[in-house]
């Protein structure tokens, strides 16, 4: 290699995004947005695989600490196959890829983002809809279909569900949630997981991820909090799932799918226009003041926003690995199973991580010692924007 003009140093030439550190936003956000279209164009065709491929092209692409000005830097990289590098060619010669933008304009495309935009509608659904000739959602509206209960709600707070999230907004909704959850059960405690958690300064939800310090104390947990934010009239629209963990693992024994079975809410929040942290923290006091806003639903200049917010409660035994399952990037997280899988021969999941070789379950109490468990470097929360 000598007489390279640049060597890639050994961290990037790792090719599992989970031995990188990927910060946000990343230095070639012209090259990854375009790569991030055509990975989510091929999951909406279903193809996972083709997805697959091209989000690990845009994950090593976001980990890289320079702009990349020409494709002769990148030699020697894994992680990028020929289409990815077609596609930056393009880029870098000419500042768009005619690939890119025939997707983004193509009919199929755009129905299926704006179809499966809405809250509750998956991949499968959307599909069937458009091939029903099924575009927007005025025809979806009188199409005469049945919409689930989410579905509705996904409907109805369209344009609010599709306008990110921001940091200001996350922090109001933490004040809102640790307000409840301490109520409810004190000596509990609540994580910002998520895109959040991770640095980012905008989302599509809030993720949280509860726990109590005496194992057991957070049984049942996910009703209470529920109730709680329904009386204080928070709650849009929520869905909740009991925990189902500790049943199925008796017999199956290690963990294999990547859902999870915690005691989990998702739910859409009433978050109050004047929702400053400090504002709702003395809302906390009077609840009957946001209840009163809450119900002067004007529209279009209505006082508060709808927003997305996935509650999850996990033993504390189990903490470490939810949080590290809950903190994402979902590149991130399915690359860092991929290596426990591959290179070490354990099945790691948001529950507990399992030794095949010792045939036996590895504790950990911090997400630092699954990283050492897993032979990788620890990885900060910030630098898993992979
Ligand atoms: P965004 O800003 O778009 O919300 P995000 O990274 O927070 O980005 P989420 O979809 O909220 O994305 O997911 C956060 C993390 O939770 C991801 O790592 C994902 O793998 C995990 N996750 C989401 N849904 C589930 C689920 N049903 N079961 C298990 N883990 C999940
Ligand atoms: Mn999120
Ligand atoms: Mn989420």
């Amino acid at each position: 290699q000598q007489g390279d003009p640049v060597e890639a140093p050994a961290f990037l030439a790792a090719s599992y995004a989970c031995q990188r550190n990927t910060p946000q936003p990343g230095h070639n956000t012209l090259l990854t947005a375009a790569l991030s279209v055509l990975a989510e164009s091929a999951e909406l065709n279903g193809d996972e695989g083709r997805g697959l491929a091209f989000r690990r092209s845009e994950g090593l692409l976001r980990s890289l600490d320079r702009r990349v000005q020409g494709l002769a830097e990148l030699r020697g990289l894994p992680c990028l196959g020929d289409h990815s590098r077609r596609v930056i060619q393009d880029l870098l010669e000419n500042g768009v890829s005619s690939e890119v933008e025939e997707t983004k304009s193509s009919p199929r495309y755009k129905a299926m983002k704006l179809l499966t935009g809405i809250f509750g509608v998956g991949v499968k659904t959307a599909k069937r809809w458009f091939t029903e000739g099924i575009c927007s959602l005025a025809q979806l509206e009188t199409s005469g279909h049945s919409l689930n209960a989410a579905q509705q709600a996904g409907l109805k707070y369209y344009t609010d569900l599709n306008q990110p999230v921001s940091r200001e907004e996350a922090d109001a909704v933490s004040v809102m949630v640790e307000g409840v959850v301490h109520s409810v059960l004190p000596g509990a405690r609540v994580t910002l997981a998520g895109g959040f958690r991770r640095g980012k300064m905008s989302g599509h939800d809030v993720d949280f991820l509860i726990t109590h310090p005496d194992e057991g104390k957070e049984e049942g947990l996910i009703h209470k909090i529920i109730a709680c934010l329904e009386s204080r009239g928070l709650l849009l629209y929520q869905q909740n799932t009991r925990n189902t963990y500790r049943e199925s693992a008796k017999g199956a024994g290690r963990p294999s799918s990547s859902m999870d079975r915690f005691e989990r809410c998702f739910s859409i929040f009433k978050l109050t226009n004047d929702s400053s942290p400090e504002d709702t923290r003395r809302a906390q006091q009077d609840p009957e003041r946001v209840r009163v806003e809450a119900d002067q639903t004007g529209s279009g200049g209505r006082p508060w926003r709808a927003v997305r917010v996935d509650l999850v409660v996990s033993p504390i035994s189990q903490f470490a690995f939810a949080l590290l399952g809950w903190t994402g990037s979902k590149l991130f997280e399915r690359e860092t199973r991929r290596w426990a899988v591959r290179e070490r021969s354990m099945s790691l999941s948001s529950h507990a991580l399992y030794d095949r070789n010792q045939e036996r379950y590895l504790r950990a109490s911090s997400e630092e010692e699954i990283f050492a468990h897993l032979g990788l470097e620890y990885v900060s929360p910030t630098g898993r924007n992979a």
